[in-house]
């Protein structure tokens, strides 16, 4: 049963619905949609036990974000939360579970953004900061700039509180053996023909204010002090209640040259196009047609989403605000 206040959030959901409603799609709709990094995801390759454990992760997050938002939290509030549970998994290549440097170390980069005020914060190549995705935030609200990276970003987290870790924390034995087996390979390895797992959140909450974050290790064996799309506003994370929330997941350098998340807004804002039709075209035309491997969520101030991907699958779920958590990982057919 709901208490007042999650009547009260579901109330002001129904009167945005209403008054925004510009497709014939039934509400309820997404409050919150998620990512766990897009790649060659194949069913011949996973085991059912381990196809559980993605599983239950992801459904796991999107409660967490969803109970978030019933009680009235924030969609930032949501964002981070997910993200949070995403990053303390070793499942994922983000906080535990990161992908190593060539040189054998894991650097992380994490972003965060406000639809409603537009504000961002972000971090770059940390190295002991547990929840890279706390950081970010705290840049955004703390800080009176947007990004900080390495060392910096390291001592304005610690004076924020947040909990830092010993390098070891971020060991896990799968990607070190990813990290070993990919030395010696001319180039970095690709997110099309490897899985990587970044995690990324789009969410609505009941004020209709959308929020966006991402978070990853990046690329495995990238050069130290490579930075990738995920930090980069307008690149890997972009929000907007004139448009859309977007969080991003592949080859990050095609989606930095590209400028992806804030492309996909700026064909809603000046093209008129939903976010359906601007995604797609930005991840399976612009994105496709110079082979760059990756996929978006996106969310708009309605609750409409698409998870747009051009590799063989992508770990992904969303939910309503009543509803049970829907996750997905293969194919672009839901299966
Ligand atoms: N976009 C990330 C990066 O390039 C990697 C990924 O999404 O898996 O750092």
């Amino acid at each position: 049963m709901f208490g007042l206040k999650k009547l009260l959030v579901l109330s002001v959901f129904v009167l945005l619905a209403s008054c925004g409603k510009t497709s014939d799609k039934p509400f309820p709709k997404a409050v919150l949609v998620i990512h766990g990094g897009a790649g060659t995801i194949l069913k011949s390759q996973m085991t059912d036990s381990i196809e559980k454990l993605y599983r239950n992760k992801l459904s796991e997050a999107l409660l967490v974000g969803q109970a978030v938002i019933q009680n009235g939290g924030t969609s930032l509030d949501a964002v981070q939360s997910v993200i949070v549970v995403l990053e303390n998994s070793p499942l994922f290549n983000a906080g535990k579970g990161a992908v190593f440097t060539e040189d054998g170390k894991n650097e992380m980069d994490a972003s965060i953004m406000d639809g409603n005020s537009r504000k961002a914060g972000a971090v770059a190549s940390v190295t002991h900061v547990k929840n890279p995705i706390m950081a970010a935030r705290a840049v955004m609200e703390q800080s009176e700039h947007v990004m900080m990276i390495g060392n910096g970003a390291e001592k304005f987290a610690i004076s924020q509180g947040l909990e830092m870790v010993d390098e070891d924390y971020f060991f896990t034995q799968k990607r070190f053996d990813q990290h070993k087996n990919a030395l010696g390979d001319t180039v970095i390895v690709d997110p099309i023909q490897k899985k990587y797992g970044t995690v990324g959140a789009v969410a609505l909450d009941g004020f209709g204010n959308l929020a966006a974050g991402t978070s990853t290790g990046g690329m495995t064996n990238k050069r130290f002090g490579r930075v990738g799309d995920a930090p980069i506003i307008g690149a890997g994370t972009y929000a907007s209640n004139e448009s859309c929330a977007v969080s991003a997941t592949g080859h990050g350098e095609f989606f930095i040259r590209n400028v992806v998340a804030y492309d996909i807004s700026a064909l809603m804002t000046y093209k008129g196009l939903t976010v359906e039709e601007a995604s797609d075209e930005v991840i399976n035309g612009k994105l496709k047609a110079i082979n760059a491997g990756g996929g978006v969520i996106a969310l708009d101030r309605e609750g409409n989403f698409a998870i747009p991907f051009n590799t063989p699958g992508m770990y992904r779920g969303f939910i309503s605000l009543d509803g049970q958590p829907q996750v997905y990982i293969y194919g672009p057919k839901g299966e």
